[in-house]
């Protein structure tokens, strides 16, 4: 038998005691947890612009925790930068300029091509997915601000004078304002009366859905949770990435107490005493909004509060599927869980837990004080309620649009958006975002809502459409929606993460082999895990159904 070899060095990499102290201080105000890790890594990454090994070995000292844990969860976000000892650190300034659909249709490649000019070792330039501000496209976010409609002379200006008032949060209504007009009193009632029975059922007869993208009735979701074992807990959603939406930012810029009071009622009515709100990274502007009004909340709303957490996300798009986000919030890789168990019956830390998209929290005070059938009786064309339409590409005025479920595209554009923008015809759509699928012009009558797009292949989740006309190829467009999916598949199961990857290589060929392109959907569709790869075939599926002449041309 061969002897075993004394190792004469500790296995992984040595504690620097400078790293150590800096960590340190750094976190110096942060209590000790597991599940606040990602928020650890962000204050590291802000501060040096990266991550360097050593504090990362140093992080992993202090939560005891092994360095491989603490690695396997920086290296999953992409807004996480690790340099190794002796690598060059990265540049102190980053312009990330979008590449996604809408930002694409308004001359992003252009842009990020002229942008090399001012490329420099303090300045980097990065392509990522949709930011959220497709209203304004093509947009780059300079540090933390971003630019709206951004040109390479907007962004020098920015980089000059440090500041840019695009990046300040639309003037939000603030607590006082809100109180004044009767903001708060719902839930002041609320705790008051005890009827959680009643507004239960006030929201089950409105047919309020979530509006996250996969509308499960909001009422039913809070029996389901309300009957739960306690202790209950609430994870409220506002990741906000599939390309084309916006409309969570929207409604926090304008009137962020309107889904604090939302969010409080539920969270009463439920009974839970502990809430955990997600938000995206990007949403600098509305991170700092949200804090602050918490805190003005917490000093003067004179009643019982939740406890209330806000957690940063760290740039990964499948953290907006519900399990994914709460193992996130848990402090790990966003990666989607089995099911079952539910969400609702064991969900955040293993407990029951009540997740709402932002949206779906943000209606509740207007239902309960107007009425369900205020609500139920606004829908067109058969269907019922009021949806929050992100509109962005081809139309005149881009924006989100509050309009009655059920509207059809042609409506939309007419009665909202100022019709097309000049010089240019409708030729296509997707409604509903980069996973919703892409319909031709002629089924640009059809309504939009939950379950009306189904048999074209399609779904509306968070009603993000992005208008196409003839300059557009939807070819290009299914192309840049994959290599999305590609970059955003976390991994887990082979379907996905090897799916999109050939997807991309196929869709790059002059002349598409629909046989296997169906054979590797079927795959995709059948196995994958969660929606991500689930849907992701969706937009070449309707390229190959409803545009049979762009398969055939050059990319
Ligand atoms: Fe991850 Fe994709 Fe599988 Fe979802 S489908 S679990 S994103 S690899």
């Amino acid at each position: 038998m061969r002897k075993k070899k004394h190792r004469r060095q500790k296995r992984g990499r040595s504690l620097s005691s400078s790293a150590m102290n800096e960590l340190q201080q750094l976190i110096d105000d942060m209590p000790c947890q597991r599940d606040l890790l990602i928020e650890y890594l962000h204050r590291i990454q802000d501060h040096f612009h990266c991550l360097p090994v050593e504090h990362l070995h140093a992080l992993a000292k202090v939560l005891g925790i092994s360095q491989v844990e603490v690695f396997e969860v920086a290296s999953f976000y992409h807004h996480f930068d690790i340099v190794k000892e002796g690598e060059k650190r990265p540049a102190e300034l980053t312009i990330r300029v979008c590449d996604s659909v809408s930002c694409c249709i308004a001359g992003a490649e252009q842009l990020i091509s002229n942008l090399k000019t001012i490329s420099s070792d303090s300045v980097s330039i990065q392509r990522v997915p949709c930011v959220g501000r497709c209203d304004s496209a093509p947009i780059a976010v300079v540090g933390t601000m971003p630019v709206s409609k951004a040109t390479v002379g907007k962004i020098k200006q920015v980089i000059l004078v440090g500041n840019n008032k695009d990046s300040a949060p639309q003037s939000s209504i603030l607590y006082d304002q809100y109180v004044e007009s009767e903001g708060y009193q719902l839930y002041k009632n609320t705790l008051q009366q005890n009827d959680n029975n009643k507004l239960i059922e006030i929201l089950e007869s409105s047919g309020l859905r979530g509006l996250g993208g996969a509308g499960f009735p909001v009422g039913k979701k809070w029996r389901i949770v309300s009957e739960q074992q306690a202790p209950r807990l609430m994870a409220v959603n506002i990741d906000e990435g599939e390309p084309g939406t916006f409309k969570d930012r929207y409604y926090l810029e304008r009137d962020v107490h309107r889904f604090i009071e939302g969010m409080l009622i539920a969270a009463h009515v439920v009974g839970i005493d502990e809430i955990y709100i997600y938000l995206r990274d990007e949403y600098a502007g509305i991170r700092e909004l949200l804090t602050q009004e918490l805190a003005v909340l917490k000093s003067k709303l004179k009643q019982d509060l939740p406890l209330i957490h806000l957690r940063r996300g760290a740039g990964a798009y499948i953290c907006g599927e519900e399990s994914a986000m709460i193992e996130s919030i848990e402090g790990k890789r966003g990666m989607p869980r089995q099911r079952p168990p539910f969400v609702a019956q064991q969900g955040l830390f293993n407990r029951p837990t009540l997740e709402h998209n932002m949206e779906s929290l943000y209606w509740v005070r207007d239902i309960v004080e107007k009425g369900s059938d205020w609500f139920a009786s606004q829908g067109i064309n058969g269907r019922s309620g009021l949806r929050s339409f992100s509109v962005s590409g081809r139309v005149k005025n881009p924006g989100v649009y509050l309009a009655p479920a059920g509207i059809t595209l042609l409506e939309l554009i007419a009665e909202y958006c100022g019709g097309m923008q000049e010089g240019h015809s409708l030729y296509g759509y997707l409604p509903g975002g980069a996973s919703g699928g892409i319909l031709p012009v002629r089924l640009a009558n059809i309504p939009l809502d939950f379950d009306t797009l189904q048999e074209y292949g399609c779904f509306i989740g968070s009603a993000a459409i992005i208008v196409l006309s003839e300059a557009d190829s939807v070819r290009n467009v299914s192309l840049n929606i994959m290599k999305f999916f590609q970059h955003e598949s976390c991994g887990q199961c082979t379907p996905c993460r090897v799916g999109t990857s050939v997807a991309v290589e196929l869709l790059q060929q002059k002349q598409w082999n629909v046989n296997h392109i169906h054979d590797l959907s079927k795959v995709m569709q059948d196995a994958s895990i969660c929606g991500l790869g689930q849907a992701a075939p969706n937009p070449m599926e309707c390229v190959i159904k409803y545009f049979p002449d762009e398969i055939e041309s050059e990319v």
